[in-house]
Formats: structure tokens, C-alpha cells, sequence
């Protein structure tokens, strides 16, 4: 090694010792005669001094260190003096005296400050991905995220499970996004599909008898690039045989809860992880992936002013919409400006308008009178109606309330994503918990107007609720799935589901799905014969690792915990991928670029 030492071993333990160093200038100070260079390694920084008494030569060197130089610094670890030891270092009470320098290598001026958390341009730090590597933020969140996966791999070892790996070139297999595909060279005019996810693999590896599975999957969707959403992405996906919802279910809670306490201590969990059946998430959080770090539950107050004299109210009613809405605790005092900011927003998630009524006043709802009504409703309601509104909103006096009026689907996602901003945006949302819930009861199928066929919820795998099977052929949307998914912090950290083990309603499954029965033995007569061929009772889930490790460093992106990035694009800034290619390429994958 170039080093005896990485620079955050350095401490008062070995005073007196002499060291070698290996590392980046990360700053350099000019001292009445001394210099004075931080040395950075992934380790951290330890001060290096350069004194022309002890090492002429050295000092003299030093002189034209610049920022990022590569340098390998040899001397004495000794104390610093009085008063100019720094304790926001661990390395701060020590300082090495050198007697020796080396630079190993000269850099350009960097792009940007390597040294200092500055906000920098987010393309320049993916085009200099490497050097932005080097700055505290993105070295952190890579080595967490090592941290997390080593700690899966740990936890799935010791239960029994085998890491098989499973290929990369494949065929489609459907999760509802659009296939990357990837043109044969061999066989004209034919494609390998990049796995949307290892789903059908994991399903056969059960019929293969291996039993418990895990793997650290690489997936691609190509889908629209979001801050929780890259083209390609990896999931930590597990697959088990002979198993029930509540095996793989409780195998989750442990996992997450063994996680967050080796990774963030400094986080609570409540176990048992809340479960909460679909249909009450869509009513109570008006999502499927609630923020349960804040309560600002919606509430439905349609048969309270079905019949009131608020015309908006009554027509919306008689049209077979809904009136939900929610509390804002302690914004009964909120601006017009702010108003205004929030009806708008709501219209942005689709809502007609957004209705508020302040309740001035002092906490008790006992005490409400008309006078502490600031709302256009309120002339048209009774005191009484609106005591009413507030019991089943969960408001009180010096709330502000608002209410949407609606189709059901419509006053559903306005309130959800208006809870879901507000929630965080207001400081409701508790910095100290992770808040894990499981959603459970999914519909097995949902009809696509836009397809004019049934689409599967989960995917096309996922098993009906046994005493729900003969809602398939009478009501197939009525019928129940043995899907699940985890929840954090309102992000979906994952889902799964029991799986049909059977052809004939896997079949069955496809076809209500709008396959016909060619397409099916196609796209699917692999899967349909491994099924006749004993296929054990199976289940699995699949847990996004991006997302997880992102929420565990406390990112708002999962770019932030990706050592190489797509950008909002979808490209590669540092490759600048994706490229042209040469014409023979094309060729020999039997390609004619079209020319319009
Ligand atoms: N394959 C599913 C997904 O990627 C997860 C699962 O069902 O295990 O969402």
C-alpha cells in the first residue's frame, strides 16, 4: 500500500509515530511560513503541515499543491498546538508534521467545490459523476446504501434463501411498463426483452424446487424518468414456496425493522406494521401509499349536506359525486394569498375548486357559533351541519377546513395529494419515525376504458382471493387479490402478492385480460406448462432498493443514491449514453434506420 494509514485513523493514540498518507488536497492554507494541506481520503480529513525547518525540500514542493492533487505525505503524528485544534473533526486535536511529499498526480481546477456543500448543478455533477463522488453527500449515500444491501444479504442468508441469478436478455414478462428490447443479431427481426422484473424466473425457480429465493435484481421499465423512477433500477426480489400473506408479510416487518435499527437508530418504528385494506387508504389518505407520520385523515361529509341549501353541495350529491375534506390543524388564520395558492394546486391535481371554512376560536368545538365561520358556504348551513362537518373531518376551532366536492375518484386524488404536500409542507409530519404500513385487499383486476379490456392490479401472476375465483367469471372486478404492498413515509417500498400456481386460472387470468388463447401459448406457454408439471403453492415480494436507501439517507431523489445516474432525460451525462451507433451495427442487427 502507498499508506500506512487512511487519514481518520489518525488520534492521539499514536503520538509520536511516524505515518504515510495517501490522498486528495482537499484544501490548502498558507501560514506564516506554514502550509498547511487537508488531506482527504474516503476516510475523511486529517491536516498534513508543511514546515520549511524540518523539510525544505517538502515545503518547497507543497508551494504548488493545488486542489485535488493526488499527494502521499510521510511524517509525525503530533498534537496540535494549543488553541488551534478544530473538534468539528475527529482528527481535529492531531495534525501530521511532514517530512516527506509526494505528488502522485496533478488535477484540473474541478468543476465545482469538492470541499464545501454547495448546491451545484445537477447535470454538471452527473457529467463529473467522479469527482462529485468525492464530496461527503454522495460518498455517504453510497456507502449506506452498501451498508443496506450487505444487511439484506445478511438477513436472507441466515433464513435459509439461495441468491440465484437470473439472465438479463429474456422476454417480455408484463408489470405494466413499456419493454426495452433488445435486437438479435443471430435471428432476424427477433428481440430479447430486458426483464421488467425476474417475476416469471422467481415463479419457476419455485416450480424448480429451490424454495426460497433472493436476489439483488437488476430491472429496466422504460417509463418516464421521475425523482423515485429511473429506467433501470434494482430490486431486492424474493420468491418462497409453501407459503401464506402473513409469512411473507411478517419475513417484511422484520426485515424493515431490522433495518432501520442497524441503519437509523435514530429512527422509531411501530410494530406491528399498520394494515390497511386498500379501500380504506383510498377513503381515509386518498392514496394507496399513505404519509402515516401525520394523521390528517380525509373525511366524507356527502349525506351531511346531500340535502343543504349549498347549491355546489346538493347538485354534486344528485349527480352521484362525493363531498370529502380535511383539517389543516391551526391555519384557521391562513391568508387569502395562501388560499388562493392552495385552490390552485388543488385545480392542478384536477379538482373543479377547493371550498375552505375557517373556525376561528379556541379549540372547543362546543363553543363554535356561526359569527366563527369564516366560509362562502357557511350562510347556506346550519351551525349544526357544520358541527357535523368538523366531527367527521377531525376539526376544531382554529382549524381550517377543506372541503372538495366531486366525482369519488376525483375528490380522492385531490385529497391525497393534497395531504400528502401539506402534511410535510406544514411540519405535521413527525422527523423522527419511519412510518411502515402494509396495504392489503387490493382488487384483483381493473378495467381500462382506454384498452376497453380488464388489466391486473398487481400483474397478471397474482393470485385471487380463493372464495373470490367464481367472482371471475360473474364480476371480475369485484373480485379481491392476494396482493400486498409496503409503505414508507408515503413512498411504495414494495409489493407482492400469493401467485396463481394453477394453468387453468392462470389461463383463465390472461384471457380476461384480452389474450387470446395463441397469444397466450406465445407469450405464456412456458409458464402454463411448468404449472402442469406440479407447481407448488408460491409467494414473493419485491422491494425497491433505490427507494429504500434513498428514504434511509434522507434523499428526495434516488439519483442522490445511484453511483451513475440517469438524468431526468433518461441519459447517461457522463457517457453520454444513449448514442448514435455505426451504419454496420445496424446492419448486422438487420436494422434500416427510417428515414422521414
Ligand atoms: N414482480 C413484482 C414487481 O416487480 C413484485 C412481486 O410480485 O414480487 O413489482
Amino acid at each position: 500500500m502507498l499508506r500506512t494509514h487512511s487519514a481518520a485513523e489518525l488520534g492521539k493514540n499514536i503520538l509520536g509515530s511516524l505515518v504515510t498518507l495517501a490522498g486528495w488536497v482537499d484544501r490548502r492554507r498558507d501560514h506564516g511560513g506554514l502550509i498547511f494541506i487537508d488531506l482527504r481520503d474516503r476516510s475523511g480529513v486529517a491536516q498534513v503541515v508543511f514546515n520549511p525547518e524540518h523539510s525544505p525540500t517538502s515545503h518547497a514542493l507543497a508551494g504548488d499543491l493545488r486542489s485535488e492533487y493526488v499527494i502521499q505525505v510521510m511524517g509525525e503524528v503530533a498534537l496540535r498546538p494549543a488553541g488551534t485544534e478544530n473538534p468539528k473533526l475527529p482528527t481535529g486535536e492531531i495534525e501530521v508534521l511532514v517530512k516527506d511529499l509526494k505528488v502522485l498526480n496533478t488535477s484540473e481546477t474541478p468543476p465545482f467545490y469538492i470541499n464545501e456543500d454547495v448546491e451545484v448543478d445537477e447535470n454538471l455533477r452527473l457529467v463529473y459523476r467522479y469527482m462529485d463522488m468525492r464530496r461527503a453527500r454522495l460518498k455517504r449515500n453510497i456507502i449506506l446504501r452498501h451498508a443496506l444491501v450487505r444487511a439484506i444479504r445478511n438477513y436472507f442468508d441466515e433464513r435459509g434463501f439461495v441468491d440465484i441469478e437470473t439472465p438479463i436478455l429474456g422476454k417480455s414478462t408484463p408489470e405494466g411498463a413499456r419493454d426495452y428490447l433488445v435486437p438479435s443479431r443471430v435471428h432476424a427481426g427477433k428481440f430479447y426483452a430486458l426483464p421488467q422484473s425476474p417475476q416469471q424466473m422467481k415463479q419457476l425457480l419455485m416450480v424448480g424446487g429451490l424454495e426460497r429465493y433472493y436476489q439483488i435484481a437488476r430491472c429496466f421499465r422504460d417509463e418516464d424518468t421521475r425523482a423515485d423512477r429511473q429506467p433501470e433500477f434494482t430490486q431486492l426480489d424474493v420468491e418462497m414456496s409453501f407459503v401464506t400473506e402473513e409469512d411473507v408479510l411478517s419475513l417484511t416487518e422484520e426485515l424493515f425493522t431490522m433495518l432501520t435499527q442497524a441503519l437509523r437508530p435514530d429512527m422509531r418504528v411501530i410494530t406491528p406494521f399498520p394494515r390497511i385494506p386498500y379501500r380504506e387508504a383510498m377513503a381515509k389518505y386518498g392514496c394507496d401509499k399513505p404519509d402515516l407520520r401525520f394523521g390528517m385523515e380525509i373525511g366524507d361529509v356527502t349525506e351531511i349536506v346531500a340535502d343543504s341549501d349549498f347549491a355546489v353541495f346538493r347538485q354534486t350529491v344528485a349527480a352521484g359525486g362525493v363531498v370529502r375534506g380535511l383539517a389543516l390543524p391551526g391555519r384557521a388564520d391562513i391568508s387569502r394569498s395562501e388560499l388562493a395558492e392552495l385552490t390552485g394546486l388543488a385545480q392542478s391535481f384536477g379538482a373543479k375548486g377547493l371550498l375552505s371554512m375557517a373556525l376561528m376560536g379556541d379549540g372547543v368545538l362546543d363553543h363554535l357559533n356561526m359569527e366563527m365561520v369564516k366560509s362562502v358556504a357557511a350562510k347556506y348551513l346550519t351551525l349544526d351541519q357544520i358541527k357535523q362537518i368538523s366531527v367527521h373531518i377531525g376539526a376544531k376551532p382554529g382549524d381550517l377546513i377543506l372541503l372538495v366536492a366531486d366525482e369519488s375518484a376525483v375528490a380522492c386524488r385531490v385529497l391525497g395529494r393534497l395531504r400528502g404536500e401539506l402534511g410535510v409542507k406544514l411540519g405535521l409530519a413527525d422527523p423522527r419515525l419511519f412510518a411502515y404500513c402494509f396495504i392489503v385487499d387490493f382488487p384483483l383486476l381493473a378495467w381500462s376504458q382506454e384498452l376497453g379490456r380488464w388489466e391486473a392490479v398487481h400483474h397478471p401472476f397474482t393470485s385471487p382471493v380463493e372464495e373470490d375465483i367464481s367472482l371471475l367469471d360473474s364480476a371480475p372486478g369485484q373480485a379481491r387479490s392476494r396482493a400486498y404492498d409496503i409503505v414508507l413515509n408515503g413512498y411504495e417500498a414494495g409489493g407482492g402478492s400469493i401467485r396463481i400456481h394453477q394453468a387453468d386460472l392462470q389461463r383463465k387470468m390472461f384471457r380476461l385480460m384480452g389474450y387470446t388463447d395463441d397469444q397466450i401459448n406465445e407469450r405464456f406457454g412456458h409458464l402454463l406448462t411448468a404449472f402442469s408439471y406440479g407447481a407448488p403453492p408460491h409467494g414473493g415480494i419485491a422491494l425497491g432498493i433505490d427507494r429504500v436507501a434513498m428514504l434511509f439517507a434522507g434523499e428526495e431523489s434516488i439519483r442522490e443514491v445511484i453511483a451513475f445516474p440517469k438524468n431526468q432525460q433518461a441519459m447517461d451525462m457522463l457517457f453520454d449514453a444513449p448514442a448514435g451507433v455505426e451504419p454496420g451495427q445496424l446492419k448486422d442487427l438487420h436494422i434500416r434506420p427510417m428515414d422521414d
